[in-house]
């Protein structure tokens, strides 16, 4: 790329709140902030709400709280504060379009001067006659520039009379807009293909083409990297910077996400809006990894990420040019990367809100309550327990699902399940009865995993049990689960009492 450029970089995010962060959104918000961040340069926040009739309550504070999760801080633009309300900073204030009409109107008389814009009174009515007319011909719907050349007396007098009015920007006729996009290469167009298309609708508004150009021309914005969706729109921008007589930023139009059928990622393919992520409890580090692996990689094997490396490595150049596969499994892997890297307390904090919304445990600080038993136990008693999965589980909305074993009294399960491959019962209630006894004479304290193997597997041989037909009993009686971590992992977890009593209960069944 141009190094003369990027001495002064300026990239915005320009999000219209019409709905709430999805995957694809957070790409685009990674990539400009890493490019700027990488160029020492500025992160800008837009936010682009001229279409009023799409606005989505809440959809400002989403983005707000997603890009504070990521830890990604804007340098301009609205912002969340610590007490969590939405300010504004920067330079450019208002950083919001609905609060810029002014701006748009005296910007709109220049061009109107210039005669590159110009008032077109069509009725809707008129409008739609003409498309039908060209849909039935095989046509493209285009303007037919009807209002073109209404003199200055002719507009005047239909405005005196209070018509109604778009304006359009006047497309030079058989002219090739030709630019360079840092990821797809030369786009040339012809604007005979290009539509007269309005600027400022007929309630007021600005449309999202007239805005955006003024602000990012105001703002003083470098490049602008968004959406592929947008690359079509990008020659009637550059055609309307050249027309105002302004130098038009850098473009880099990123390709979209796929699923894993290659198909066009979207909403029916579950969740995509990074607040089911968030409330899933992803790892925001091991979110923000994966998602700038989704048509980014530095060229080399690496593939985990903090954001500060991010920084360092990222470059345009490295994004590709075919679409990423947005593939869940694969974030599920990075995050159970980041879960492995968390020490115990933060494993175990991480995990608390989940253990609690699903009705296992209530915990005021060092005080945790099982909610089944009402048992009191010590913060260390459910560490312990979670020790067991932290190499294990991919997200924390798995925990209490893979742990609720250990909170509950009712496990329930019929005493064949007991039974290890052939092994009669009658010779599965014998090992379970000894082991019982093996278990009573060890000493609470030394109720560790490695002293109850060191035990049991000396009752094993001793006896000439067979070992599954010892140990699959045991493991069944303490988890009542097919798959679990080893028994004697669970046993140390459960404590010498628990651990007893699930076992007695397992004679029971088998009596
Ligand atoms: N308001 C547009 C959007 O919602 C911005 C596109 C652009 O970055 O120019 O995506």
């Amino acid at each position: 790329m141009d190094k003369l450029n990027l001495a002064n970089v300026r990239v915005r995010i320009a999000p219209s709140p019409t709905g709430f962060v999805h995957v694809g959104n957070l790409r685009t918000i990674l990539y400009n902030y890493l490019f700027a961040k990488h160029y020492n340069g500025k992160f800008i926040i837009r936010i682009e709400d001229t279409d009023q009739s799409r606005l989505v309550p809440g959809a400002i504070d989403d983005l707000l709280k997603v890009l504070k999760w990521a830890g990604i801080e804007s340098d301009e633009g609205p912002y969340l504060t610590v007490d969590n309300k939405i300010k504004e900073r920067g330079e450019f204030s208002p950083y919001t379009q609905s609060k810029r009409s002014a701006i748009y109107n005296e910007q709109m008389r220049h061009l109107i001067d210039k005669g590159k814009a110009y008032y077109c009174f069509c009725s809707k009515e008129r409008l739609e006659k003409l498309r039908e007319a060209q849909t039935k011909n095989k046509l493209p719907p285009k303007y037919d520039t009807f209002c073109r050349n209404l003199t200055k007396d002719e507009v005047q007098a239909m405005l005196n009379n209070g018509a109604p009015y778009v304006i359009r920007f006047k497309m030079p006729e058989n002219k090739r807009v030709v630019f360079n996009d840092l990821i797809r290469g030369e786009i040339s167009v012809n604007t005979k293909n290009l539509d007269d298309y309005v600027l400022i609708k007929s309630d007021g508004f600005p449309t999202y083409h007239f805005a955006n150009i003024i602000d990012d021309h105001l703002m003083k914005i470098t490049h602008v990297m968004r959406g592929d969706e947008w690359i079509a729109s990008t020659p009637k921008h550059i055609l309307l910077y050249e027309a105002f007589g302004w130098q038009a930023p850098a473009f880099a139009h990123l390709p979209i996400l796929l699923n894993k059928q290659k198909k066009k990622l979207s909403k029916r393919d579950g969740d995509t809006a990074v607040r089911d992520f968030i409330e899933k409890g992803y790892l925001s580090e091991a979110f923000i990894n994966f998602i700038a692996l989704l048509g980014w990689n530095a060229g080399t094997e690496q593939e985990v990420y903090t954001l500060n490396e991010l920084i360092k490595q990222f470059s345009v150049d490295n994004i590709h040019k075919a679409s990423a596969v947005f593939d869940l499994d694969k974030l599920d892997w990075i995050n159970g990367l980041y879960i492995r890297k968390l020490s115990l307390n933060d494993f175990y904090s991480n995990c608390l809100p989940f253990l609690e919304s699903n009705g296992l445990l209530n915990a005021k600080g060092e005080a945790v309550v099982i909610v089944e038993t009402n048992e009191k136990v010590k913060p260390a008693y459910v560490k312990n327990i979670l020790k067991l999965e932290q190499t294990r589980i991919s997200k924390f909305s798995d925990i209490a699902e893979a742990i609720k074993y250990f909170f509950t009294e009712k496990i329930e399960y019929s005493a064949d399940k007991l039974l290890w491959k052939k092994t009669s019962r009658q010779s599965t209630l014998a090992s379970m009865k000894a082991l019982e006894l093996t278990l009573k004479k060890i000493k609470t304290i030394d109720f560790t995993k490695e002293k109850l193997r060191a035990s049991i597997m000396e009752l094993i041989e001793k006896n000439n049990l067979e070992t599954g037909g010892a140990l699959w009993p045991m493991r069944f009686a303490l988890s009542g689960r097919e798959k679990s971590p080893d028994p004697f992992e669970i046993a140390e977890a459960l404590g010498k009492k628990k651990t007893l009593d699930r076992i007695n209960k397992a004679i029971l069944k088998l009596l």
